[in-house]
Formats: structure tokens, sequence, C-alpha cells
């Protein structure tokens, strides 16, 4: 028999699961609404990132059915070839005409809308000031790009600007980039401060708003909206997997920035483009911002009143602004620990570890969305509580 070759896969995932960091996928028997169903049980689902509730929304599945019906189940080419139906158009179009710029690329997904941009965009010569907390499709594409990688402290705007000094007589572009709102702290990044020093040193602003489109601004329009931004922020990246409810990224700027993604933009080039489904549902959804408007507002309710109860029974949530809620529990073991035992009592949120997060600052992360009503809240909470002071916790 010759030797297994990937043997090595077998001990490193045992040393995960020393570390406590290994995982099971849990299976959703249902649609992932504020109550789910998930191995076998009812629970209240403070895991996703169904923001608006929008992904079992009637108008999008029946906007999804009727593109199928139509256009059929997949497109049969990338973009490129026959992967581009009159519906892709007119989402791009939708987009732009919503965030308030010239034109807009929609990738599958937001990991390859921020790989793929960043990795067209530069080259080896070029440098990159970048927030060290950035989601991993940012540092993906930082390094596909072969540009040079400069690291500032998170939300550090005078640490930034130290950054792009020092590079001030460097042959090369500058691209300063944030996430628009920080995935595992539920932080905003300061945009207007860090376009104003990109415009100090000519340097390329772009944000990634996966976690801002639908949830920041007016209608969901993201941070540029809500920091009043527009038209100084050159690349806007959003997701369409998140409050749009679907599956998508997209990137949002000048005409040239398209159409070069167009022509440079590798998973645009060489990946099939989206099933006609999930392109008229992320359409649905687009109109379905600007139709029910109460959506956000109900979500920035849930969210206040969700922090508000879980400070009232002393949990430590954070710097969070967002309805992304961090309950620090400290080490990796405790987290996954915690979140398996909420989950027996009827509450799913998820347990989250080095190396998603730094040694020592693992947590609890808790997604409010439109969907959970405040008797849900309620519920979550007094669980929450209850099994932190069974896991001493709280006091
Ligand atoms: N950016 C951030 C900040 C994210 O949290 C995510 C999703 N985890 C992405 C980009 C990628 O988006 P998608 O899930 O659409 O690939």
């Amino acid at each position: 028999m010759p030797t297994n070759p990937l043997a090595y896969l077998g001990q490193q995932l045992d040393e995960l699961k020393a570390a406590g960091s290994y995982f099971r996928l849990r299976e959703l028997e249902s649609a992932c609404e504020a109550v789910s169903h998930a191995d076998g049980r009812e629970v209240i689902n403070l895991a996703s990132n169904n923001y608006l509730g929008l992904a079992n929304h009637p108008k999008l599945k029946e906007a999804a059915l009727e593109a199928v019906r139509k256009y059929g189940a997949g497109t049969g080419a990338v973009r490129t070839i026959t992967g581009t139906l009159d519906m892709h158009m007119a989402l791009e179009r939708k987009i732009a005409a919503f965030k308030h710029t010239e034109a807009c690329v929609v990738f599958q997904s937001g990991f390859a809308a921020n790989a793929g941009t960043v990795s067209a965009i530069l080259s080896p010569e070029d440098h990159i000031i970048s927030d060290e907390l950035n989601h991993a499709s940012i540092i993906d594409g930082c390094r596909l790009s072969r540009a040079k990688i400069h690291v500032f402290r998170h939300r550090d705007v005078a640490h930034a600007i130290e950054k792009l000094a020092a590079l001030k007589d460097e042959p090369g572009r500058k691209l300063l980039i944030t996430d628009g709102v920080f995935s595992m702290d539920g932080d905003i990044g300061p945009l207007d401060q860090l376009t104003e020093a990109a415009e100090a040193h000519g340097a390329i602003m772009m944000v990634d708003d996966a976690h801002s489109s639908g949830v920041l601004g007016r209608n969901g329009r993201g941070t540029v909206d809500h920091f009043n931004l527009h038209g100084r922020v050159h690349v806007q990246v959003g997701t369409l997997s998140k409050a749009i409810g679907v599956l998508g990224g997209y990137v949002c700027g000048s005409k040239d920035l398209i159409e070069f993604l167009y022509h440079r933009a590798r998973p645009f080039l060489f990946s099939t483009s989206h099933p006609p489904a999930v392109t008229a549902a992320c359409n649905a959804a687009f109109d379905l911002l600007v139709e029910e408007p109460e959506r956000i507002e109900k979500l920035w309710d849930n969210t206040r009143y969700f922090k508000a109860a879980l400070k009232d029974k002393g949990f430590d949530t954070g710097v969070s602004e967002t309805p992304i809620t961090p309950i620090q529990v400290g080490e990796a073991k405790m987290a996954h620990a915690f979140s398996a035992a909420l989950f027996e009592e009827g509450l799913w949120a998820t347990g989250i570890g080095f190396p998603t997060v730094p040694k020592g600052k693992a947590r609890i992360r808790a997604i409010v969305t439109a969907g959970h009503t405040t008797a849900h809240l309620d519920q979550a909470v007094e669980i929450l509580a209850k099994v932190a002071r069974r896991m001493a916790i709280l006091p």
C-alpha cells in the first residue's frame, strides 16, 4: 500500500481539536429566520447576517422563481461569454443609481469582489495601507496584487497618516483601505478621516461595506452615505450576501473603474456568473430597501434594545456600534463551550476565537436582525444571562 501523502492533514485536524478550534457544521432544517430549526432544535437565531430578514422574503422568492421560469437555472458561462443576461446589467445599473455612483459591477461573492478588485487595480510596485482588522478577502486581495502592504493599528487614523507620509517619496500608487463596519467587533471604520488622509496624500480610498450595505446610511446606502462622502471614496465594495439576503458582492465607482474590472478582475473573467434566481432576488431586495425603510429602523431599534438589555445584565459588549454584538468571554475554549451551552437552551450565537480574533479576546457574536421581536430578544438575554452565570462568565 502506498503511504497517504495527505496524512498530515489528519494530524493538523487533531491539533485543532486539542486547541479547541475544531468545529462541526450545523445543519439548518428550515429557512434562515429570526427563529430557525437547526440540528433538530428550534432556536432563536442570533448567528446570521440576514440583517433585514430578506433571505426568506416572499418578494425575493417570487422574483427568483419567475427568473428560473424565464431564464432557467444557470447562465452557461462567465460574464464575458454567455454569462451576462439583461438582468445582470439591470441589477448593476440599479445598484449604481442607489449608491449614487457612475457604475457598478457585480461579483459572485463579496470575497471575490474584494480579492478581485484589489488584485486587479494594483501592481507589485504599489503600496496598500490597510487596517489590521480588515477582512480576509481584503488581505488575500492585497497578497494577490503583490503590492507592498503597510498595516495600521485598528481605526488609528494617525497611524495610517504616518504610514502614508512615510511613503511620500516612494514611487507607485497608494491605496488606503478599511472595512466600513468590522465584522468581529461591530465598530465603524473612521471613513471620514481616512478619506481626508487619502485626499491629502493622493491615495485611492477603498471601503468594504459588507456589513454596512442595507444597514448604515439612508435606506442602507452604506458608510459613504452615513458620513456623507459621496464622490470622494473611489472604490466602494458591498455584499449581496448579508442584508440583501442572497449572494454576491459588488463594486461601485467611476465608469473607468468598472470597465477596467470587467477587463481585468479575475473572478469576473474566469468564474461563471450568478444564476438568474440570485440576480432576480437581489434586484427585488434593492426595491425593498427603498419601499420598506421601516425594516432598517426596526433593525436599529432592536440593536439598541438588545445592547441595553445585555448591559443591564452586566455583559461586556465591547466597542460595537452596530447590530454585530460581541459578548467578551476571554479564551476560545470558553467561547465555544458557551455557544454550545446556549444552543442547548435554544439560542444560536456563534463562538469566535483565535485565529479569527486575537488570543484572549474570544467572544460570542450575537447579530440582531429586523426579524426579531422584543420577545425573542428578551428571551435571548435571559438565556445568555442564565448560561453565563452557570459558567461563571457573569458573577
Ligand atoms: N467583507 C467582510 C467584512 C465580510 O464580513 C464578508 C463576509 N464574511 C465579506 C467581505 C465577504 O462577503 P461574502 O460572504 O459575500 O463573500
